[in-house]
C-alpha cells in the first residue's frame, strides 16, 4: 500500500456557512478537473501503450460509507479498482480494471476553512483535492501500474472486502526504514515536479489554478526539504525534458543543486535519528 498526505483538520464542515458549498457540489467540480489531469496523464506516459486506454478511477471518501475517523488525505493501492468497485458502480461508471486512487474529500473540506469568501473557499477546496489526487495517480502510474491488470484471488479480494474503510483510516509510515520511502525527492519527487510542469503548460486547468509542486508533496511526512526548495534546484529541467516520458527520467542525471539538496537531507535525518536513538552516557 502507498500512502499520501496527512493533514489536521481546522474546521467542522458542519459549521459552513449555508452560502458555501456543499462537500457533493464541491467534489463534483474538482473531481472532473482531477479525472481530466489523470487521464491526460495516463494516456500520454502508462507504459505498456495498450494500458493507455485503461480507465482511471478516483474514489472520493465521501462515497464510502464509514464510521471510523478519517484521516488519511489520499490512497494508491493495487487493486483499489476490484475493492472499489461496488462504489464505482453506484456513483459514477464501471468501465473495466483499471488504476484506482482515493481522496479524503471530507478531511480536505473541513481542512481549508473559509476565510470570508466562498469562491475563494472553492478554489481552495478545488487545489487541494486535485494536488493529492495527482499526487496519488503519479504512484498508479509509476509505482502500482502492472499490478492492474493482475488477477486477483477470491482470498484477496475477501481481505479487501475486509478492510474496506482501513485505506482512509491508517497509514503505514512509522515503520519505514526512511521517512522519504517511495517518496525520495530524487525520483519521486522528480516525477512531481516535471508533472506539474507538464499538466499547467496543457492548459488543462482552464487558468482556475496552476498546479504547486509543493501541494503535491508533504516535506512533513517525508522528512526532506520543502518540494519548491527541490522545485528550484531542478531548474529548468521541466522545461528542457518534457518530452521525455516521465518513467524514463531517471536515466539522467538530476541537476547537482538537487542531488546536494537531498544528501543535506539525509545528513540531516541522520544527525537527528543518531541524536534520538543515542543512549545517555553512564555517571
Ligand atoms: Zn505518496
Amino acid at each position: 500500500m502507498i500512502d499520501s498526505t496527512n493533514e489536521p483538520t481546522q474546521m467542522k464542515s458542519s459549521e459552513l456557512p449555508p452560502e458555501f458549498g456543499t462537500l457533493e457540489d464541491y467534489t463534483r467540480q474538482a473531481l472532473r478537473i482531477a479525472l481530466r489531469c489523470g487521464e491526460f496523464l495516463m494516456r500520454r506516459e502508462l507504459n505498456p501503450v495498450s494500458w493507455r486506454s485503461l480507465p482511471l478511477y478516483i474514489v472520493p471518501a465521501s462515497w464510502v460509507p464509514s464510521e471510523e475517523n478519517l484521516s488519511v488525505g489520499g490512497l494508491c493501492c493495487a487493486h483499489f479498482d476490484v475493492l472499489f468497485r461496488p462504489i464505482i458502480e453506484k456513483n459514477s461508471i464501471w468501465r473495466g480494471r483499471g488504476p484506482c486512487v482515493t481522496v479524503n474529500d471530507k478531511a480536505i473540506y473541513e481542512l481549508v476553512a473559509p476565510r470570508g469568501n466562498p469562491v475563494l473557499h472553492r478554489a481552495s477546496f478545488k487545489r487541494k483535492f486535485v494536488s493529492v489526487a495527482l499526487h496519488e495517480i503519479a504512484h498508479a502510474i509509476f509505482n502500482a501500474p502492472f499490478r492492474v491488470v493482475d488477477d486477483v484471488s477470491p482470498e484477496t479480494i475477501e481481505i479487501l472486502e475486509s478492510r474496506q474503510a482501513a485505506p482512509f483510516v491508517s497509514i503505514p509510515l512509522r515503520d519505514n526504514p526512511t521517512p522519504w520511502l517511495q517518496h525520495d525527492p530524487l525520483t519521486f519527487g522528480r516525477v512531481l515536479i516535471h508533472l506539474a510542469h507538464r499538466i499547467n503548460e496543457s492548459g488543462l486547468l482552464d487558468l482556475e489554478f496552476d498546479v504547486d509542486p509543493s501541494a503535491l508533496y508533504s516535506k512533513t511526512l517525508y522528512g526532506v526539504s520543502p518540494l519548491y526548495d527541490y522545485a528550484v534546484a531542478f531548474g529548468d529541467e521541466p522545461e528542457r525534458l518534457k518530452k521525455i516520458p516521465l518513467s524514463l527520467l531517471g536515466v539522467f542525471d538530476p541537476p547537482d543543486a538537487a542531488t546536494k539538496l537531498f544528501a543535506d537531507d539525509v545528513a540531516r535525518w541522520e544527525a537527528r535519528r543518531s541524536a534520538i536513538t543515542e543512549t545517555p552516557a553512564q555517571q
